[in-house]
């Protein structure tokens, strides 16, 4: 079922999450492990995301270096199909611009399509390795706005080699990521929404937020977005904060702040579990409050560990 479907059809605010692909050579086994014990609050669908190549520099006997790419987190799209396979629910695969052409990226969508997943988050993807910002492909997509033209051309049945005869229409209901505290490129939130926007134009159904600490900077934003005529659900996104190196790594990869009441307490903890229980009640009080202002639907990115998001569900219901 689409995730629109999903929330249209909800009669009480529905909890989604986000895992990420075991490292290389893991099993599949730890994404059961974090998924089971989540089973129980039915999530309606789960994403899992997708991790480009990274570059690393091997040194060679001439002393000379070679650049080399791997990947250290394959298998977004199997992850999906064993989800799907496994619980019955719903699997979003995250499809990114970067270091896909049009062609791989409509050869990736059939692949999708067979498997009977018709949900995607369409992204751009960040830069890689040492690039100071992000290059598509040759014959690849620049933002995540073209990236959802493809496959609404593919939904209206138009693959890329127009000779194609009797085509199968694909049936993708398409999400796209918002910033609540504007993406890091965009030089303000109001070009960033102009943007946003354009997602929606062209074909985004929904919208999956940032994380975001401060609940106003959600509010703030959805608010911004409907002025701005954006007028679907945008959906927040919550990470559960763990650790006191997340004080300053969270900030520094997402661009989003962590308000100074968060980081005191955080500071005076003693112990991990004390700084885990910190970030758990942070997050119940968000989820609470957003809950009573009526989302659709919380997103909770786990990076693939269940301990405390269960623990702020568990004291939700
Ligand atoms: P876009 O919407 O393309 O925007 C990128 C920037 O360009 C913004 O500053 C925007 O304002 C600007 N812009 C957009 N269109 C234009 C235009 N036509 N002209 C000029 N400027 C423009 N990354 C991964 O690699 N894998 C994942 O699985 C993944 N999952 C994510 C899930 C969520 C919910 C979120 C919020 C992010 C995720 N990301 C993921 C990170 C994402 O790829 C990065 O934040 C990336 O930098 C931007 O992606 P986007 O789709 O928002 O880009």
């Amino acid at each position: 079922m689409k995730v629109t479907e999903h929330l249209s059809n909800a009669k009480k605010p529905l909890f989604s999450f986000e895992i990420l692909p075991p490292l290389k050579g893991q099993k599949m086994q730890s994404i059961y492990d974090a998924i089971d014990p989540l089973m129980e609050f039915k999530p309606p669908f789960i994403d899992v995301t997708y991790h480009r190549e990274e570059y690393v520099f091997q040194k060679l006997d001439n002393g000379l270096h070679k650049r080399k790419s791997i990947r250290k987190r394959p298998g977004t799209v199997g992850i999906c199909a064993a989800i799907k396979h496994k619980y019955a629910v719903d699997a979003i695969p995250h499809i990114i611009c970067g270091g896909f052409s049009k062609e791989e990226t409509e050869n990736a969508l059939i692949d999708l399509e067979f498997l009977g997943i018709d949900n995607v988050l369409a992204l751009r993807g960040d830069a890689v390795g040492n690039e100071a910002r992000f290059v598509p492909e040759p014959d690849g997509h620049d933002y995540a706005s073209s990236l959802i033209t493809q496959i609404i051309n593919m939904n209206e049945g138009k693959y890329l080699d127009e000779n194609l005869q009797n085509v199968a229409k694909s049936d993708f209901c398409i999400g796209v990521a918002g910033y609540p505290e504007k993406h890091f490129e965009a030089p303000n939130l109001a070009n960033d929404l102009k943007y946003l926007k354009q997602k929606v134009e062209n074909g985004a159904e929904y919208i999956v937020t940032q994380m975001f600490f401060d609940n106003q900077k959600y509010f703030d934003f959805l608010k911004t977005c409907r002025e701005a005529g954006i007028n679907v659900p945008i959906i927040p996104g919550l990470k559960p904060l763990t650790t006191k190196s997340q004080l300053i790594n969270l900030p520094r990869n997402f661009h989003i702040d962590i308000p100074q009441e968060l980081s005191d307490e955080v500071e005076k903890c003693t112990s991990k579990e004390a700084i885990k229980q910190v970030g758990i009640e942070w997050g119940i009080k968000q989820s609470k409050e957003l809950i009573e202002n009526g989302v659709p639907c919380i997103h909770y990115y786990t990076m693939s560990r269940h301990g405390s998001t269960y623990k702020i569900l568990k004291s939700l219901a």
